[in-house]
């Protein structure tokens, strides 16, 4: 009954969780398709040219660390790895712009977090001792408000496991999933510096994820149609039979399969029945056109100020603020002298506000809190040829580049390994 033909995957969304499925379906003989509503590719991880500033920016700077090994797998794939740059060694400079103190966590080289026992290389002001409740977090079993699990008061909680968390997770770290934040510790803190070096797109997120992407899945054959939004899925026979186009409808043959790979609020509208996180937090970027000065570190986190993270980057200085939802409503011009304040104070730059440009993502990831983290659908759903990827499917990870793209790896080895099976 089933053809000699291999089949075609259908993905539906380019940003990374879809970008990832292509790259690893197209390393296949299967042919594959890209539909993505927009005109361009990397959804919620994308630069623009922005005509404020007339510099190219990213919708958010994206950090990411050295024990993300899908992510940095993913950008040895389309071959731009070495766009992601940043300090030799995992080192994370702090300030606490009301006191003026300072100070930098050096988490060293190796694969055991031997800094933790190290007092010059630890938080000022604490002891080994606390450290092991993110231990204890690390192996987490039941999932419940990390303010429920440990203390979130003190040194250690103010000075780094706090902004550490609050900027993986996307929410105030007390309401967040203790299951997401001991999967952070158990990928990055436990496995030592080699696994927490930071990784920065220098150049801008589309250099290194979304044109690299692109080339390399159009020189493999990979169709990319852009401005083409789904619809509709029709469903017969426990498959899904035909994908309804904004402006065209494609018939599925018998080894033809879909991954969807949308946010979560267009795939419940999509798919009967499926049941996603639906509360979202928002994040929030500023970008400053100025030559940083040369001696500002790669990235400074921020205590007690507006801005949480500042990073000088090539002809601009941007900052972000997560679980951001209290500004979206602040007056614009309001909200960059507050957080060009910060900078400039933190730079020794004078007040006057440069070109400036906010970016704000109102769903910018789902919220990170245990029920939510429950709520998260697997890849395979009730319907034989249709997967589920993004951020927001059960990757275990919180919402992040390195989820994303896990679940696009995973969604396209199901589909296969489905095909493959029925064949
Ligand atoms: C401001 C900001 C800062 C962030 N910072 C970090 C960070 O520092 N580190 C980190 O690891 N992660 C960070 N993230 C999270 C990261 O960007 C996301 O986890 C990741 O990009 C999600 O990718 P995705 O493919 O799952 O979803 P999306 O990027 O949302 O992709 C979905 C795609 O589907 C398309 N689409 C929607 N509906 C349809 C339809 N009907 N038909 C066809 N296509 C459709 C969309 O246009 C989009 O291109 C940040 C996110 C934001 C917004």
């Amino acid at each position: 009954m089933h053809s000699s033909d291999p089949g075609t995957i259908h993905i539906v969304g380019a940003g990374l969780a879809g970008l990832a499925a292509a790259e690893r379906v197209s390393r296949s003989h299967r042919a594959v398709a890209i539909h993505e509503a927009t005109a361009q590719a990397g959804g919620r991880c994308r630069s623009y040219h922005d005509q404020t500033t007339g510099m190219v920016i990213d919708n958010g700077t994206h950090l990411l660390l050295s024990g993300n090994r899908a992510a940095l797998s993913f950008t040895e794939a389309i071959g731009s790895r070495s766009g992601l740059r940043g300090p030799g060694e995992a080192q994370f400079p702090f300030i606490d712009i009301a006191s003026g103190e300072q100070w930098t966590l050096r988490f060293g080289d190796s694969r055991f977090p031997w800094w933790v026992f190290d007092k010059e290389r630890r938080v000022p002001q604490t002891g080994i001792v606390d450290y092991l409740p993110l231990a204890r977090l690390a192996w987490a079993t039941a999932d419940k408000p990390l303010g429920e699990v440990m203390d979130c008061r003190g040194a250690i909680y103010d000075r780094f496991v706090g902004p550490l968390l609050l900027a993986a997770l996307n929410i105030a770290p007390q309401e967040g999933s203790a299951k997401l934040a001991g999967a952070i510790v158990r990928e990055t803190l436990a496995l030592g510096g080699q696994a927490c070096r930071p990784l920065l797109a220098y150049e801008g997120l589309g250099s290194v994820f979304v044109e690299p992407a692109i080339a390399h899945l159009r020189e493999r054959g990979v169709a990319i149609v852009f401005e083409d939004e789904l619809i509709e899925l029709l469903f017969g026979n426990g498959r899904v039979s035909r994908l309804k186009f904004a402006r065209q409808t494609v018939d599925l043959g018998v080894n033809d399969a879909v991954i969807l790979a949308v946010p979560p609020y267009v795939a419940t509208n999509l798919v009967p029945g499926l049941i996603t996180p639906s509360s979202f937090r928002g994040i929030v970027n500023a970008h400053f056109r100025i030559d940083p000065p040369a001696h500002l570190p790669p990235m400074l986190g921020v205590i007690n100020g507006t801005c949480e993270w500042i990073f000088p980057l090539s002809g601009r200085i941007s900052a972000t603020i997560s679980d951001a939802g209290r500004l979206f409503d602040m007056p614009r011009t309001e909200l960059a002298q507050t957080m060009w304040n910060d900078i400039a104070k933190v730079a020794g730059l004078p007040s006057t506000l440069p070109p400036w440009q906010i970016v704000r993502e109102r769903r910018a990831t789902f919220a990170a809190t245990p029920e939510e983290n429950a709520r998260r659908p697997t890849a395979e759903t009730s319907w034989e040829n249709l997967f589920l990827a993004g951020d927001w499917t059960q990757t275990g990870l919180p919402a992040t580049i390195e989820g994303a793209i896990r679940s696009g790896y995973r969604a396209a080895d199901i589909a296969d390994h489905r095909l493959r099976a029925a064949a």
